[in-house]
């Protein structure tokens, strides 16, 4: 038997090598898991004061948390002797019992953050209860715990941090610098500035007791009586929340104030979409509550670091609420874009264990499927019962630009505003229609080419209630259309392909495509694999309403198109079809690789921009757009109308 390597040598082994380590080499290990970084030791102390019941929280920071974190907390404090067990490994008093496991209600239990921060920084804990005259006071210097010593404190709790991972080189240099630890700390900052909403308070003022989990001894509820963080009252947090970095204040949020306003506090680049261009989502269903503040599709962003999921007031992770937040906002986001949004899921402890990470940033649903269902519901209804075509921004009235020395960006903003008003008198008031009719007669067969079913949308429901319109074509892509409070300026192809799509995907899920026969068949030659693909997607042909049949060995010929698309090439069409299917993801289910495919489908058909469009024909499109889901977005996300509204117009030209 080999030893393990020492000096470079291989040893016989002798019996009897495995030692059990030191308890100061146990917390180090614990905290190379727990403590990554300043930010890490953050989280973990205002969690401690939030399960507490502090309802005041100081965080201050010295470069970055690398010289110094302070917390200070108004919350239940500790006694002198829960202060000395506090900073031994393994102590906590949130649970007592194995089966408090399932149910953990407070953000900490496993009773290791401060035995992992005190062995590897300088660590100056003072502490007092409500009923005691005196503060209590404790020094660590990485894990050569002193003794406890009276002082002079405010009622909670204050613990410093110096140094962190001075003894520990190795760590120490993977520090990064004070701004980037610094962004580290805030983004812990905001979630516990987020997660208090809608989590349950826990009862402030009780006495804790500290309890090893090795002996398990239960004095905190030695009366019968939950005391201490376990015991939790359900009401919103009215935390106030300091952070302070290098003698400046970056944030001081009050508890009073709303959770728009808190991320507006948090999210300056988000402080005028908070209040505009965000929607509140609630549901409530078997013991599930979720609360979601959520942006509407324009202020997506480019990755997903701006989704915050709280459970129970912790901030979590998980790709299963991720993947349903994606599926809501599918066809309304590009596909690389991320939406953003706040979610705050209330639900029994007991639904989900906590233990399944050492930061607890993943939990384990016993549901899942109960949570992504109602998740993706509430959104997506939300989403899909929202007007969200996208409003115009144009610079602030106040601000705009009267010298030649104006930012460039207002210059444009204000040459757009004037080109359009400019253009309006001109041309306008352009073509005038005395209320959209019922449509009773076929649809025009330039953009709708053999479609019965596109002019059912309309007739369904004959008083579109448009009023008096005008409306232009310009540039043979775009149409400007006039609204009760303003005007539109829709993309004609983005819109025509939504149209299209919502229409093909109604058949199909009822049924599938009515194909019309060719007068003559169309042929093309194909590849071996090419042949499999056509095997290998039969159904998904005979859906499409597309017929295929072999013409010599290496050719088919197509015999039926689906009518909804007979304006366009069919050879082309079936081809790029194929091409689809081959290079598809193989991860991609059914319904996903229909949905593709109905994408590419309504994209061939749609009007191009560019395209001549009639009156007749563009009053069609619009009384569509009426009657279709999502018509503010074409189906790749991308928006299809954008909205100016009359008021604004009036503020631009100084009328108000
Ligand atoms: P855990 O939070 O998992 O219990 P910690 O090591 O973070 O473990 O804390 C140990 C114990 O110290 C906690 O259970 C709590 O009783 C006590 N404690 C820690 N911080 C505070 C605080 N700010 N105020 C009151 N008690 C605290
Ligand atoms: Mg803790």
């Amino acid at each position: 038997m080999l030893e393990f390597r020492k000096n470079n040598e291989y040893n016989e082994i002798t019996m009897g090598q495995i030692k059990i380590l030191d308890q100061n080499m146990v917390n180090m290990i614990a905290a190379g898991e727990v403590i990554e970084r300043p930010a890490s030791v953050v989280k973990e102390l205002m969690e401690n004061s939030l399960d507490a019941g502090a309802t005041r929280i100081t965080v201050a920071v010295e470069d970055g948390g690398r010289k110094l974190i302070t917390v200070t907390d108004n919350g239940c404090g500790m006694d002198a002797e829960d202060l000395a067990r506090a900073f031994e490994s393994h102590t906590t008093s949130k649970i007592t019992r194995y089966s408090d496991l399932y149910g953990i209600s407070t953000l900490g239990f496993r009773g290791e953050a401060l035995a992992s921060i005190g062995s590897v920084a300088q660590v100056r804990a003072v502490s007092r209860i409500p009923d005691s005259a005196e503060a209590n006071c404790i020094e660590i210097d990485c894990g050569n715990k002193g003794s406890i010593s009276p002082c002079s404190a405010d009622f909670g709790t204050t613990i410093e941090i110096r140094d962190i991972f001075y003894k520990l080189p190795a760590r120490r240099k993977f520090l990064k610098s004070a701004n980037t630890e610094m962004s580290h700390i805030i983004e812990q900052f905001t979630r516990i500035a987020l997660g208090c909403y809608f989590a349950k308070e826990p009862c402030g003022t009780a006495i804790l007791a500290v309890s090893s989990l090795h002996g398990l001894e239960d004095r905190a509820t030695n009366d019968g009586t939950q005391t201490g963080p376990q015991a939790r009252a359900a009401a919103n947090r009215n935390l106030d929340l300091t952070l302070i970095h290098n003698n400046r204040e970056l944030y001081r949020l009050s508890g009073k104030e709303n959770l728009r306003r808190r991320v507006s506090e948090l999210f300056p680049m988000l402080s005028r979409e908070v209040y505009e261009d965000f929607l509140e989502a609630e549901s409530d269903e078997r013991g599930l509550h979720i609360f979601t503040l959520l942006g509407k599709p324009g202020v997506s962003k480019t990755s997903n670091k701006f989704q915050y999921i709280f459970l129970n007031g912790r901030f979590i992770r998980d790709k299963f609420i991720s993947h349903a937040i994606k599926e809501a906002y599918r066809g309304l986001l590009e596909p690389d874009r991320f939406p953003v949004i706040f979610l705050f899921i209330q639900m029994p402890y007991e639904d989900y264990d906590v233990n399944v990470h050492p930061t607890k940033i993943e939990v384990r649903f016993y549901n899942a499927n109960l949570i992504y269902s109602q998740v993706l519901a509430a959104l997506r209804e939300k989403l899909l019962s929202t007007q969200l075509d996208v409003q115009a921004k144009l610079p602030a009235a106040a601000n705009l630009p009267v010298k030649d020395n104006a930012p460039p960006e207002s210059h444009r903003s204000q040459n757009i505003a004037d080109a359009i008003a400019e253009f309006l008198k001109i041309h306008g008031p352009v073509k005038t229609v005395q209320q959209y009719g019922p449509v009773t007669k076929r649809p025009f067969s330039a953009i709708y080419p053999g479609s019965k079913q596109v002019s059912e949308i309309a007739a369904a429901s004959p008083e579109a209630g448009l009023g008096e319109e005008k409306f232009l074509q310009i540039h043979d892509s775009f149409i400007v259309a006039q609204t009760d409070d303003g005007f539109v300026i829709i993309d004609q192809h983005a819109l025509h392909e939504r149209i299209i799509y919502e229409h093909l995907h109604k058949r199909i899920s009822t049924g599938k495509l009515e194909s019309q026969r060719l007068l003559i068949p169309e042929s093309f030659e194909l590849t071996e694999g090419q042949t499999n693909v056509i095997d290998e997607n039969a159904e998904l042909f005979d859906k499409l309403g597309i017929e295929l049949v072999p013409f010599g060995p290496r050719a088919v010929a197509i015999q039926a198109f689906p009518g909804l698309l007979a304006n366009v090439a069919p050879v082309d069409f079936v081809q790029d079809l194929i091409d689809l299917l081959d290079r598809r993801d193989t991860g991609l289910d059914a319904d996903r690789l229909l949905e593709e495919v109905l994408n590419m489908a309504a994209c061939k058909a749609a009007i191009k921009a560019g395209q001549k469009l009639s009156d007749s024909e563009i009053k069609q499109l619009l009384i569509d757009r009426e009657h279709i889901e999502s018509a503010s977005r074409c189906p790749h996300g991308r928006p299809t109308t954008i909205k100016f509204s009359i008021s604004d117009l009036e503020r631009q030209f100084k009328r108000t």
